[in-house]
């Protein structure tokens, strides 16, 4: 028997981005869903650690969820600056975003240091966004599938499931850049990834949520979310500004 399509989920990460004010775009999205009525996808926002609490609390009560940019392994600890993924559950987060490329550039974050920082989350009782994504110079190399699977191999631990992890493929070079693969690239690149969760987990494998991710924005999200096993964005510009997150959404609608 087929598995059972996974829920799409919608996520943006807002990155270094937004203030208490920022909550106008939360309330202006919010009104949005609500007249869109039945919503076949999951909404979730990653604002930055400060606006986490008070966004869960504008959030209650509708469709939208929130969720962080990162988390430390431990669960507490002399970790200056760092952020517990227990904390994170503490104000009502409900996933973090791992592994971004950004986060495996800006502070050296490798594989290993991904799946630990999964692994809290899911100690946690949070749903981890894991990150994976080929640098331009591992494209034209050809290496983008080898590079993808070695990512998959070390961010990933035997206790992930489709419910407490979801993939996000984002190429690096079209994170923020406006340019994004072809639609057949990234067929190819989801369904490769799709054979490396079942080869993992078995059956349990077709039932992860696969984001596509890397300047997507309302003009080219019903091509990139048509695209077979992409379940979903990971949306970084275009999520800051409710009209353009929202067109995003609607390619499920
Ligand atoms: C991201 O950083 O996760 C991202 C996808 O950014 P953008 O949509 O701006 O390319």
């Amino acid at each position: 028997m087929a598995a059972k399509k996974p829920k799409p989920l919608v996520a943006g990460n807002w990155k270094m981005n937004g203030g208490k004010a920022s909550a106008r775009e939360l309330k202006s999205l919010d009104t949005k869903l609500k007249k869109a009525g039945r919503l076949p996808c999951e909404v979730l926002i990653c604002p930055p650690a400060t606006l986490i609490e008070g966004f869960v609390a504008k959030t209650r009560g509708t469709k939208i969820a929130i969720g962080a940019q990162d988390c430390h392994s431990r669960e507490n600890g002399a970790h200056t600056g760092d952020i517990a993924a227990e904390m994170l559950k503490d104000v009502g987060a409900k996933y973090v975003i791992v592994g971004h490329s950004e986060r495996r550039a800006d502070h050296d974050e490798d594989s290993k240091l991904v799946r630990t920082k999964a692994e809290a989350a899911h100690r946690a009782g949070l749903t981890a966004i894991v990150c994976v994504g080929e640098t331009e110079a591992e494209r034209d190399q050809g290496s983008t599938l080898k590079v993808i699977s070695a990512q998959l191999k070390g961010s990933l631990g035997d206790t992930f499931t489709a419910k407490n992890t979801v993939i996000a493929y984002e190429p690096v070079w079209a994170i923020g850049t406006g340019r994004t693969p072809t639609p057949q690239d990234v067929a190819k690149v989801h369904a490769a990834i799709r054979k490396r969760l079942i080869t993992r987990f078995g059956d349990e494998g077709a039932s992860f949520r696969i984001l596509y991710g890397g300047s997507v924005k309302p003009s080219n999200a019903v091509e990139l979310m048509g695209v077979e096993n992409v379940n979903g964005a990971l949306v970084g510009g275009a999520s800051l500004k409710a009209e353009d997150f929202f067109g995003i959404i609607s390619a499920y609608l």
